[in-house]
């Protein structure tokens, strides 16, 4: 199930990619693997996946704990201050930092266990309430300026969710948004190189408007199943 999965997303990219005159090795694949347990992740591995993202901080610990680092872990939920520590234990990047009290945490925890934390800031490119990130230009920037100056922090670049719609204009202009915002950045020196954009929906937009990582569950795993208990993985 997961290798004709990946082999249709595979194609995917690789026409996209073709139609954007861009390198499909250029696009890494996050498996978001959230709601799915250890025996599809390790399938997941089987055909070659090595990126897994998970957006709750128990149960990336839980999958850490059994796995540990045979994959490189990505967070991607919404992270409370009292959970960096497990966080930052476990991922090799955190790309849904939005507040200088998550950065200046995770710098913290960072150093206590002599770890580089990579991070991303996660970027609200739509109006919706129920989007996280930041919002503001100048916001952006100032947390920019302020990861540059934290030893323990490594900011790799800009995460965001297009809105939920089905007008791909509007997905579209979330995206370009994105790209500009990292253009904006690195023209006042600082050196930006991921765009994480994209999921099962809306993957192709995003690459097309200049993803290095697209964030993709159930186009590979299938669909989840949200009345199943996470513990019982
Ligand atoms: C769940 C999730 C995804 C993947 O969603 P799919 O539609 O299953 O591909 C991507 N990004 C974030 C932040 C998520 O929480």
């Amino acid at each position: 199930m997961i290798a004709e999965n990946l082999a249709v997303l595979r194609q995917k990219i690789e026409e996209t990619c073709k139609k954007a005159d861009r390198n499909p090795a250029d696009i890494n694949i996050i498996a978001v693997s959230k709601y799915f347990g250890i025996d599809s992740i390790l399938e997941a591995t089987k055909c070659g996946l090595t990126n897994f993202g998970e957006n709750r901080a128990q149960e990336l610990t839980l999958k850490f704990e059994k796995l540990g680092s045979k994959v490189t872990w990505h967070f991607i939920g919404t992270l409370q201050k009292n959970k960096v520590k497990y966080v930052v234990n476990s991922a090799e990047l955190i790309h849904s930092v939005d507040s200088v009290e998550l950065v200046e945490e995770i710098n913290k925890r960072a150093e206590r266990i002599g770890k580089i934390q990579k991070i991303l800031l996660e970027v609200k490119t739509s109006d919706e309430m129920t989007k996280s990130g930041l919002e503001t230009e100048s916001e952006i920037v100032s947390l920019v300026q302020r990861c540059s100056e934290l030893k323990s922090i490594k900011l790799n670049g800009l995460m965001t969710m297009a809105p939920l719609t089905d007008d791909v204009n509007i997905i579209r202009k979330s995206f370009k948004d994105l790209r500009n915002l990292k253009d904006k950045i690195n023209n006042k020196g600082f050196n930006l190189v991921e765009l994480s954009m994209g999921m099962t929906s809306d993957f192709e937009i995003a690459i097309e408007e200049g993803a290095t990582m697209i964030r993709i569950g159930s186009a590979i795993f299938g669909d989840r199943d949200y009345s199943k208990d996470w513990r019982q993985i």
